[in-house]
């Protein structure tokens, strides 16, 4: 492509960046959030409703919403492959069905829509990046069942690359968990896309919290360098990206 930017990005932007969060740890609110919304950089925020105390215990994400970010759906439940445990009693992805589990994410979504009525759509977000039910013989991928009731859906990957507009699958987007990287190592990585036009998500769980965090300075310097570099790199919500994407796709007749 020899143009100066991607047809299928806003305005001369030659790249998408989403940064999506998991579980909704206190740091997200207390520190990227602000800092986010500071940089006028709207991202997407998986939670789970979960418990009958859904409403007040996720109340403060109704201001994150009204702020522009997304509120994305990570199932009610959490539910992972038994292999994170010693236990095979343990509640897994293992003794599900899809049944089971689009019973889990029709409801996630009804409740989360109530924290975030002004938004249009949805995209969904794998626990734990696992996208299967079952085992062995009767292991099935439940990528489908997200496909009928969200625009995307947020994996990890297969391998380390971002997604290409043509041809990423929509319900099983590619990300780069962004745990213990430097603010070099994630500004490397949005640099990589300029490179091939692409749509780079990077997944984060705390911000100086957790086994999964990153530091807020490393945070911090990604933000900044998204900030200023907003003009040719475009940061935006998951679903805003992926409606992006599916109009694009049907103006040139990209199945
Ligand atoms: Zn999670």
């Amino acid at each position: 492509m020899n143009r100066q930017y991607s047809p299928y990005w806003p305005g001369e932007c030659r790249a998408a960046v989403s940064l999506t969060f998991d579980d909704g740890p206190p740091s997200q609110l207390k520190i990227a959030v602000p800092m986010l919304t500071d940089a006028d950089l709207p991202s997407s925020f998986y939670l789970n409703p979960r418990n009958d105390y859904y409403l007040e215990k996720l109340a403060p994400w109704r201001e994150v919403a009204k702020a522009g970010h997304e509120i994305g759906n990570h199932t009610m439940a959490h539910i992972c492959a038994r292999a994170f445990r010693d236990d095979p009693t343990a509640p897994g992805l293992e003794g599900l069905t899809l049944a089971d589990i689009e019973k889990d994410i029709i409801e996630s979504k009804r409740r989360l829509q109530q924290i975030a009525p002004e938004q249009r759509e949805m995209s969904f977000c794998y626990p734990c990046y696992m996208e299967h039910v079952g085992r062995g013989p009767t292991r099935q991928s439940y990528v489908p069942v997200v496909a009928r009731h969200h625009i995307a859906g947020r994996g990890k990957g297969e391998f380390p690359f971002a997604n290409h507009a043509s041809t990423v699958d929509l319900h099983y987007a590619w990300s780069w968990p962004a745990e213990r990287m430097t603010g070099s190592q994630m500004v490397g990585l949005v640099e990589a896309c300029i490179a091939k036009r692409c749509w780079g998500i990077l997944t984060f769980h705390g911000i100086n919290e957790g086994s999964l965090g990153v530091a807020d300075s490393d945070f911090r310097e990604l933000v900044n360098y998204l900030k200023v570099n907003h003009s040719r790199i475009w940061t935006a919500p998951v679903y805003k990206v992926a409606r992006r994407i599916l109009d694009w796709r049907k103006q040139n007749n990209i199945a």
